[in-house]
């Protein structure tokens, strides 16, 4: 047997050997609720232990109450679940949070105050300065917020944030640019699938045939959040990265899939083909440990002149790859290009079990 296929057995064994983690699911009902439960499905660390949603589901199956957006059936390991309340001690060591931004604040203090890891979604505490907000492979660094913010709380738990789905793309794009050339200034400008709205979300009367140039303080997010997560950490908070970004953000009648138009201006010259290479070999801890949901390759670069596009672009790295395309020279700017990242995947659950495996990979990964 040659040696990697000899590391390859000893790791299986040794996941098989230790009891997988029980998980929570909070707004389980929801569309980020709903992409969490499918891709715990069959994850070799982690098994769904409880849902929770509202008053208006809890106490019945989650198949009675969830109307299942999702291919193919809803996951058995969930479908007889009865719904919790969100109050409720779910006994789960990990909670993953796809709660309505109205809510998800104190619940998920809750949550950490009774020692559970939460991994949130929400907007509520990602820019709080002990609070986490990480992209697995761009900012993995900014977990060590967690020692601080335990102490500042008084808690055994911890929140992990997600940034907004259109920033966590637009960041991992402009992660390995920065790093190497220095960003100065970013303007994007994203067009936004309906699920992003969750459910039933957007009337169709209001955006089918449509484009609806407003979505509420979306801009300001992709503006604040992407500096944090771009930032240096400091001794016990994040210093923001100081480059402009300017974001106008537009609902459009695509189900699945934010697309983005992004110039940008960097702090040193150079050539298409140097953006286009640093994408390529952009990799992060989640490709360095083999980490279960890690896309082989975080972006991927497109020459075709017409892509991304939502339809044919959205599964790349089965939701976790953000696609470039287009890229050229702009006048205004020094580039500009096209990006597509999937906003309930990479946007959110997905980009949520990463940064949970990457968190737990220790009791996995020998
Ligand atoms: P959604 O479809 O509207 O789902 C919201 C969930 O929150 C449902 O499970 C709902 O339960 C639950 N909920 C609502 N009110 C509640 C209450 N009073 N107490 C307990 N639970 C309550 O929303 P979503 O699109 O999944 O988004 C979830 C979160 O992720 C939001 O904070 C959103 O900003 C963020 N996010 C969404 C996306 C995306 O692409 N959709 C991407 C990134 C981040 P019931 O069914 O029982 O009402």
């Amino acid at each position: 047997m040659r040696w990697y296929c000899y590391l390859a057995a000893m790791q299986d064994r040794r996941m098989q050997a230790v009891e997988k983690i029980s998980v929570g699911i909070l707004g389980a009902t929801g569309a980020v609720g709903q992409k969490f439960a499918l891709l715990l499905e069959d994850h070799p660390w982690f098994k769904v232990g409880a849902v929770a949603a509202s008053e208006r589901s809890a106490g019945r199956p989650y198949a009675e109450v969830t109307s299942w957006k999702q291919p193919g059936e809803i996951p058995a390991a969930v479908r007889d679940l009865v719904v919790s309340r969100c109050e409720d001690d779910l006994n789960c060591e990990i909670v993953f949070s796809g709660l309505d931004s109205s809510v998800a604040g104190p619940i998920e203090e809750d949550f950490a105050k009774r020692g559970a890891w939460v991994f949130s979604n929400a907007r509520n505490h990602r820019m709080a300065s002990d609070v986490p907000l990480v992209i697995a492979e761009v900012n993995s660094d900014h977990l060590s917020l967690i020692d601080h913010q335990r102490v500042r709380r008084g808690w055994t738990g911890a929140i992990v944030t997600n940034a907004n789905c259109s920033t966590i793309a637009l960041a991992m794009s402009l992660s390995p640019l920065h790093r190497r050339f220095g960003v100065s200034k970013v303007q994007v400008a994203t067009m936004q699938a309906i699920s992003g709205a969750g459910f039933p979300g957007v009337p169709s009367i209001d955006i089918l045939g449509n484009v609806i140039p407003f979505i509420p303080g979306e801009e300001e997010k992709i503006e604040s959040e992407t500096h944090k997560i771009l930032g240096c950490l400091g001794e016990d908070e994040v210093v923001p990265a100081e480059f402009i970004v300017s974001a106008q953000a537009n609902r459009v009648s695509v189900q699945e899939g934010h697309l983005e138009c992004v110039s940008l201006q960097l702090s040193s010259k150079t050539r298409i083909a140097d953006l286009e290479e640093c994408w390529r070999e952009f990799r992060g801890p989640p490709q360095d440990l083999g980490l279960p949901s890690a896309p082989h390759q975080p972006l991927v670069v497109r020459s075709q002149p017409d892509r991304p596009q939502p339809r044919l672009d959205l599964m790349e790295g089965d939701g976790m790859t953000v696609t470039v395309g287009r890229v050229r020279r702009c006048p205004i700017l020094d580039f500009k290009y096209v990006l597509l990242g999937h906003n309930t995947i990479r946007g959110a659950a997905g980009a949520s079990i990463l940064n949970a495996e990457l968190v737990f990979r220790d009791r996995f990964i020998g």
